[in-house]
């Protein structure tokens, strides 16, 4: 039944990617099924981009928006991509599948700010097969180009397991993306066993700290000691910090005493349709 294998591949966690190791599919026939949906979803238009926006902690004003992709499948409602996204990388649909939600979320940063709205950041996910295509570098160029979105304000996030993978390959590919004036970002920090030490090579300008360090942060002071320290440092090597998923008061006071300087998570805003974002837009830039 479909939803006890959503259910198992949501169980399977959020960072764990590698647990689908050789074939998911294969192995599960209702993964099966969804990857072949998956097929027709691009062109049946059932892929849609929602957007949760990143808030300065000290003046709580909107200062990016992050990208991230919904499935509104036809049964089974709306799947969420930490259940599709492997599939999508498994059978290599990830990559016509990222260049679309890469042309929409330009094209809508490109929107509000032709709709007059203040420069946004808009930030956008990088799986490891996207960011190992060839042809990346280009596909983005031409991106920007077509939508007339100035490099300066798409920022690109690839996971720290992705940017550690090969990191000479890695420093390559991100420094040209850096002269073309894209900003990189390092999601999910501290999961990938890396350290600052080795990612200090790479043309970074923003560190995503992961939820799962915030949501301990209340209940084990080891954590928030650990936060401390990554903020520090990232800082001292010129990073902007993140912190992603903040939900509590008590997460957001810390975070703005150690000073963090943005935060993403449901305490601020949900990811928001794009109707629902631009409402949010308007009425914050009226109270400017
Ligand atoms: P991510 O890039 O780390 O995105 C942040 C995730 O945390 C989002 O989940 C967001 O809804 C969730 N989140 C934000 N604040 C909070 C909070 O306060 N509490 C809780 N519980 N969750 C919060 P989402 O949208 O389900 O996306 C999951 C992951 O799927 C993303 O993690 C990213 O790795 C991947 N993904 C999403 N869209 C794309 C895409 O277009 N391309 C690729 N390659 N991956 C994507
Ligand atoms: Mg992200
Ligand atoms: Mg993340
Ligand atoms: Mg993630």
């Amino acid at each position: 039944h479909a939803d006890a294998a959503l259910y198992h591949a949501k169980d399977k966690g959020r960072n764990n990617y590698q647990f689908y190791s050789v074939s998911l599919s294969a192995k599960n026939p209702e993964l099966l099924t969804l990857e072949k949906n998956l097929r027709y979803a691009l062109e049946r238009a059932e892929l849609t981009v929602y957007y949760q926006p990143r808030v300065n902690i000290t003046t709580g004003q909107i200062t990016g928006m992050e990208a991230l992709l919904r499935w509104q499948h036809p049964e089974m409602g709306l799947v969420a991509p930490n259940v599709f996204i492997p599939l999508a990388e498994e059978s290599g649909l990830i990559v016509p599948i990222g260049e679309w939600v890469l042309q929409t979320a330009c094209n809508q940063n490109k929107a509000w700010q032709d709709a007059g709205l203040p420069p946004l950041m808009m930030a956008v996910n990088l799986s490891l097969k996207q960011f190992r295509q060839p042809n990346l570098v280009e596909t983005i160029a031409r991106i920007l180009e077509q939508t007339g979105l100035e490099a300066q304000f798409l920022e690109l996030e690839i996971t720290e397991t992705t940017a550690i993978e090969d990191l000479n390959f890695t420093r390559t590919v991100l420094q040209e993306l850096e002269q073309m004036g894209v900003y990189i970002s390092i999601d999910d920090f501290g999961t990938g066993h890396s350290s600052l030490s080795r990612l200090q090579m790479l043309p970074l300008h923003n560190l995503k700290i992961d939820r799962s360090f915030i949501q301990d942060l209340t209940t084990d002071v080891k954590v928030a000691h650990i936060i401390k320290a990554i903020v520090s440092l990232g800082q001292s090597l010129g990073l902007r910090l993140t912190a992603e998923g903040v939900e509590k008061e008590e997460e957001l006071e810390f975070l703005k005493s150690i000073n963090c300087e943005d935060v993403q998570g449901f305490l601020f805003y949900r990811p928001l349709t794009v109707q629902k974002a631009t409402e949010i837009l308007y009425s914050q830039s009226t109270k400017l």
